[in-house]
């Protein structure tokens, strides 16, 4: 039998958000799926190699990542994410991603940067997806219907199994196992702090930062070793961050950024959801600075402490574990019951 052509696809950016997505209709298509590998220091050394100073760590990662699958695939999937909810869009280095990817020092693969666009003319997504079958040389209406259908409802189940408490990394093994119903049951939901003395934490970011562990320097697993409950933002229900898009004067333009502040909002709102906020902020990130602010000021008004940890291709281990374990220690003394004599 003929071997697959292989599509890699890049282990950052929108991989943590919509590799369901990607991954069942490519395959569908009748291609085989390679990953790059989770981050590492060579993969980020050559992103940073091919980057300008001043970008993002995600998207100096993005471009290690890229190189790491260059030589052993027959393509690179790097959509231009554009808007996935119609009215904001992408940060504008999502945008130029593909423009910047093309200018890597090295032979790449054809690269897939069909647009992912869900504003505009009806239709967006189903022109995506007969974007990406013509880039790959597949033009069989029923063949990419049939393929979009599914792929979409594989997303479906990858965002339920998000909404239930699953985190990205858990919720794709589970999504593309057979058994995704029966294990995709999460203990916690969002706000619903099991034991009293036990501390919960909102850790916002974008989850491109957040999970992955090498450029987060492993600061979601550090609170889950500390027995903190984790709130992320890919658990707050859609209906409780529609309420939310409604309460800033003006929403930000960018998609990422609108989902982390409505739901830090919400999380502040409830005021006894969670015992305290992180907020994961990379180094350079234009938008982030306006998140931050706006996070830091209405945690202030609500009396909830308030973390922000900047990330960087610099950042320590170390450092980043003392500053995570103090905060963590603060909100459990904060907590206790104040005992008198
Ligand atoms: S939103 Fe910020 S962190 Fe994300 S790609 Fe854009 S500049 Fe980088």
């Amino acid at each position: 039998m003929k071997p697959l052509k292989r599509v890699g696809i890049p282990r950052a950016l929108s991989y943590y958000s919509f590799f369901p997505l990607w991954k069942e209709f490519i395959e569908e298509l009748g291609f085989a799926v390679i990953v790059s590998s989770p981050t590492n220091r060579k993969i980020l050394e050559d992103g940073i190699k091919e980057t300008v100073n001043d970008a993002c760590i995600p998207i100096k990662v993005y471009h290690g990542h890229v190189l790491d699958l260059a030589g052993r695939v027959d393509y690179i999937f790097a959509p231009r994410m554009v808007s996935a909810d119609g009215k904001s869009t992408f940060c504008p280095k999502f945008l130029g991603l593909p423009d910047m990817v093309r200018f890597i020092d090295e032979a790449l693969p054809p690269l897939v940067d069909s647009r992912y666009n869900r504003s505009g003319l009806p239709g967006g997504l189903w022109r995506f997806f007969y974007a990406v079958a013509a880039a790959l040389g597949v033009r069989n209406p029923l063949l990419i219907g049939r393929a979009a259908l599914s792929a979409l409802k594989k997303q479906r189940s990858y965002q339920k199994l998000l909404r239930s408490g699953l985190k990205p990394p858990a919720a794709l093994e589970v999504v593309f196992s057979r058994d995704e119903i029966k294990k995709g049951r999460a203990p916690a939901q969002p706000g619903l702090k099991q034991e009293e003395d036990s501390v919960a934490v909102a850790l916002l970011g974008y989850p491109y930062a957040v999970f992955d562990p090498y450029i987060s320097a492993g600061i979601y697993q550090k609170l889950v070793k500390l027995g903190v409950e984790v709130v992320t933002y890919e658990q707050i229900p859609r209906k409780i961050m529609r309420r939310f898009s409604k309460v800033m004067p003006q929403n930000f333009f960018w998609y990422y950024s609108n989902q982390v502040c409505w739901a830090g909002l919400h999380l502040i709102d409830a005021k006894t959801a969670v015992d305290g906020i992180i907020h994961i902020t990379a180094f350079g990130c234009g938008p982030d600075a306006m998140v931050d602010k706006t996070l830091e000021i209405e945690a202030k008004r609500a009396g909830l402490p308030f973390l922000s940890l900047a990330i960087d291709e610099h950042t320590g281990e170390g450092g980043v574990q003392t500053r995570v374990e103090a905060f963590i220690d603060m909100l459990k003394i904060k907590k206790a019951p104040v005992r008198v004599g």
